[in-house]
């Protein structure tokens, strides 16, 4: 059985970003630029952000984080994204969640062009990603998951991949990405009858759903690959959807929680914040 490394597959892509940011600044003078907008103050949000601001400097990416009152208005909020999707000095933006229950989640989001939306949640990124076109930016936690098959050479080719959790953030896009990498996906929900023997086919497993333990050992297929995308907290530890002692027994491959999927989220989003900013630069 062997670890998927989560951090060391992180740190190896921030190091490829970095140097690719430094060409860029040698060959155009271009500087890089992410603007994320928080309305509010949600500490689990505060600390999001501020990982998100560390993880930019870390790799030269510049950051800003506009902090907004819990009542800020609807034309508020809307005037600072404007300035953002105005200003050609930045390349991503990205509107911290939740928002505060008074905003129009839906007006807000709609106001980043694609070309900007490093969360890659927009109406046109999906619609790109259903279709298969490759200049689109892809949802970052689906996508540092590909990666991490793709670190350790894992053949998707032809594979059964089940997926526990259908969100629009991690298991519709991660659905997709798969089928383009040519596994025969099955997706599975809270209404799905015998998890069960879904899961007892899986040459894949991915599990993202925010419930401890849901899946152990038992059904498993010798062999399966186990990526497990759940964060549980619980007494100030964290687990995952998947019990690692018992589920790692008939694993080739598994993700520990923490350490596994959790640093490629970040790490996707300095990736599509350097993507588009060099799209930019080069169009
Ligand atoms: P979500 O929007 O709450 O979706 C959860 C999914 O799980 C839903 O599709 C739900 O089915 C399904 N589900 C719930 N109970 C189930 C059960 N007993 N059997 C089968 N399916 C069940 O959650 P999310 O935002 O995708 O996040 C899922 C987990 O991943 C959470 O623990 C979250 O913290 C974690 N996460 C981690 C990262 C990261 O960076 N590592 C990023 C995002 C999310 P229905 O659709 O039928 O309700």
């Amino acid at each position: 059985m062997k670890i998927i490394d989560g951090k060391l597959v992180s740190s190896t892509i921030r190091n490829e970003i970095k140097e690719n940011i430094l060409n860029a600044e040698r060959n155009y003078g271009k500087k890089f630029k992410l603007s994320v907008i928080i309305a509010g103050d949600d500490p689990a949000s505060e600390i999001y952000v501020r990982n998100k601001e560390k993880a930019c400097a870390e790799v030269g990416i510049m950051s800003e984080t506009v902090h907004l009152p819990e009542n800020v208005s609807q034309n508020e909020i809307e005037s600072e994204i404007l300035l953002r999707v105005n200003d050609d000095a930045v390349d991503g933006i990205l509107v911290q969640l939740p928002l505060p229950e008074h905003l129009d989640k839906e007006r807000i989001l709609k106001l980043i062009p694609p070309e900007k939306d490093v969360d890659g949640f927009s109406d046109e990124n999906t619609g790109k990603l259903a279709l298969g076109k490759s200049d689109g930016l892809y949802p970052c936690t689906p996508h540092g998951i590909i990666k991490l098959l793709k670190y350790y050479d894992i053949p998707l080719a032809g594979k059964n991949a089940v997926i526990i959790g259908r969100s629009n953030i991690v298991g519709k896009p991660l659905a997709l990405m798969l089928l383009s990498e040519d596994c025969t996906v099955t997706v599975c929900h809270s209404k799905t009858k015998n998890l069960e023997d879904h899961i007892s086919r899986a040459d894949i497993l991915v599990t993202a759903v925010g419930k401890k333990w849901l899946v152990d050992g038992k059904n498993l297929k010798d062999g399966v690959v186990i990526v497990d995308a759940g964060i549980n907290r619980e007494d100030g530890k964290i687990y995952g959807d998947v019990n690692f002692d018992s589920a790692s027994q008939k694993a080739d491959y598994i993700t520990p929680v923490p350490g596994g999927v959790g640093p490629m989220t970040i790490t996707m989003l300095l990736y599509n914040t350097y993507l588009a900013g060099i799209r930019k630069t080069e169009k």
